[in-house]
C-alpha cells in the first residue's frame, strides 16, 4: 500500500502553519470521527488524520518528515545503544487535548490538563570529523529550546500572584452543554475554552511581563556537549532533560544528537574496525620486510613475511576505533597490494632476466616503445 502523504491527507500545503494544520485537524477529525462517521472506510481515514496530525503538529517530527519522508528518528538510524536512548516517548500539548475538546466525556482517553507534562524531545545534528569521532571530544553546542520562565518559575503570574477560578466554568475545567434531539436531551462536555480545562486562569493583569503569562519562553541554550570516543555516523546520544521545558513543573523533555561523521581519505570504518590498503613492492613481498602503516592511533610498523601474496590481510589487534562502552579498541585491518613495477631501467630489467633464467623460466619480453626507451635513457642519467 502507497503511504499517502501527510499534507495531502490534512490537505493542507507543504508551508501550512501551525495554526492552518491544527485547524485542518480539527475539521476533518470532527467529520471522520468513528463516533459520529459511520460510512465505511471513516474509521481509517480517521486514524491516518491522526497519524498525519501527530507528524506534522510536531516541529521536530515534521522537519524529520519533510528531509526523509519519515517520522520519527528512529526512521533508519541506527541507535547508538548508549545514553539509554528510548526514542521519541512523549509529546507535550498533542492531539489528545484537541481531541478532548471534541469529544470530550464519555470516558475518552482524556488527559488532565493540570497534571505535570514532560517538555517536547528536541534534536541537533552534530557534524563530526572522523578523528573527533573515532576519539571523542567535547564541544559546546548552541540550540533554540523554550525554557522555564525565570521570572515567575512557570506559573505564568507576576511574583506574588497566583492563578484565580476561571470565572467561565467555575474551576471545573469543562463545559457541559444540553442539546435536544429526536433521541432525547443529549449532554456534551467540552474543555473549557477560556482556561483550556486548568479550571485556573491568570488574570490579564497579573501575567508575568517576561513570558507574557506561557510560563515559558525561547532562548538560545549553549551546552557543554561530552562526544564519547568511538561514535559513529548515524548514531545518536540523549541528553536527559535538555529539552523543552516541561507544564505544570513536568520535567524538561530530552535532546538527542544525532552524529553525522566526515569520512576519512585514509582510513575505511566499519563499527570499531579500520580498514587501509598498503602498497608494497615484488622485492618487499617476495623477500620479507618491515613496513610503516597508518592508523589512528600513528603510525606503527607490519612485518610482511617473505613470500606474501598480494591482497593478504594482516590485522593489526587493538588499533581501530575505542569501543563506546570504554572497554578497548576495535582492530585494524591491513590489505597489502604487490605492485608490479610499470618500467625497468636497464639494471633492473637484467637483474630481472637473470631473477627468470635461475627460475628455469625463459621470459621473452616485450619490444619497447620509443617511448620507453626515452624513459630509459632519462633514468639511467
Ligand atoms: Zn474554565
Ligand atoms: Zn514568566
Amino acid at each position: 500500500m502507497a503511504e499517502q502523504d501527510y499534507y495531502d491527507i490534512l490537505g493542507v500545503s507543504k508551508d501550512a502553519s501551525e495554526k492552518d494544520i491544527k485547524r485542518a485537524y480539527r475539521r476533518l477529525a470532527a467529520k471522520y470521527h468513528p463516533d459520529v462517521n459511520h460510512e465505511p472506510g471513516a474509521e481509517e481515514k480517521f486514524k491516518k488524520i491522526n497519524e498525519a496530525y501527530e507528524t506534522l503538529s510536531d516541529s521536530q517530527k515534521r522537519a524529520q518528515y519533510d528531509q526523509f519522508g519519515s517520522a520519527g528518528p528512529q526512521a533508519g538510524q541506527g541507535f547508538g545503544g548508549f545514553g539509554g536512548s528510548q526514542g521519541y516517548s512523549n509529546f507535550g500539548g498533542g492531539f489528545d487535548d484537541i481531541f478532548s475538546q471534541f469529544f470530550g466525556g464519555g470516558g475518552r482517553t482524556r488527559r488532565d490538563p493540570t497534571a505535570p507534562r514532560q517538555g517536547r524531545d528536541l534534536q541537533y545534528s552534530m557534524t563530526l570529523d572522523f578523528m573527533d569521532a573515532v576519539f571523542g571530544k567535547t564541544t559546546t553546542i548552541k540550540y533554540d529550546r523554550d525554557a522555564e520562565c525565570k521570572t515567575c518559575h512557570g506559573t505564568g503570574a507576576k511574583p506574588g500572584k497566583s492563578p484565580v477560578t476561571c470565572p467561565r466554568c467555575h474551576g471545573a475545567g469543562v463545559i457541559t452543554s444540553v442539546r435536544q434531539t429526536p433521541l432525547g436531551n443529549m449532554q456534551t462536555q467540552t474543555t473549557c475554552p477560556e482556561c483550556n480545562g486548568t479550571g485556573k486562569i491568570i488574570k490579564p493583569e497579573d501575567r508575568c511581563n517576561t513570558c507574557h503569562g506561557a510560563g515559558h519562553v525561547h532562548e538560545r541554550h549553549e551546552l557543554e556537549v561530552k562526544v564519547p570516543a568511538g561514535v559513529d555516523d548515524g548514531q545518536q546520544m540523549r541528553l536527559q532533560h535538555q529539552g523543552d521545558a516541561g507544564e505544570n513543573g513536568g520535567p524538561a523533555g530530552d535532546l538527542y544528537i544525532v552524529f553525522r561523521v566526515t569520512p576519512s581519505r585514509e582510513f575505511r570504518r566499519d563499527g570499531s574496525t579500520i580498514y587501509v590498503d598498503r602498497d608494497i613492492s615484488f622485492a618487499q613481498a617476495a623477500l620479507g620486510d618491515e613496513v610503516k602503516v597508518k592508523t589512528v592511533h600513528g603510525d606503527v610498523d607490519l612485518k610482511i613475511p617473505a613470500g606474501t601474496q598480494s591482497e593478504t590481510n594482516f590485522r593489526l589487534r587493538g588499533k581501530g576505533v575505542p569501543h563506546l562502552n570504554g572497554n578497548g579498541n576495535g582492530d585494524e585491518h591491513v590489505t597489502v597490494h604487490v605492485k608490479t613495477p610499470k618500467s625497468l631501467n636497464k639494471r633492473q630489467r637484467e637483474a630481472m632476466m637473470a631473477f627468470a633464467a635461475a627460475s628455469g623460466e625463459n621470459v621473452k619480453g616485450v619490444k619497447k616503445t620509443v617511448l620507453d626507451k626515452l624513459r630509459d635513457a632519462f633514468e639511467e642519467k
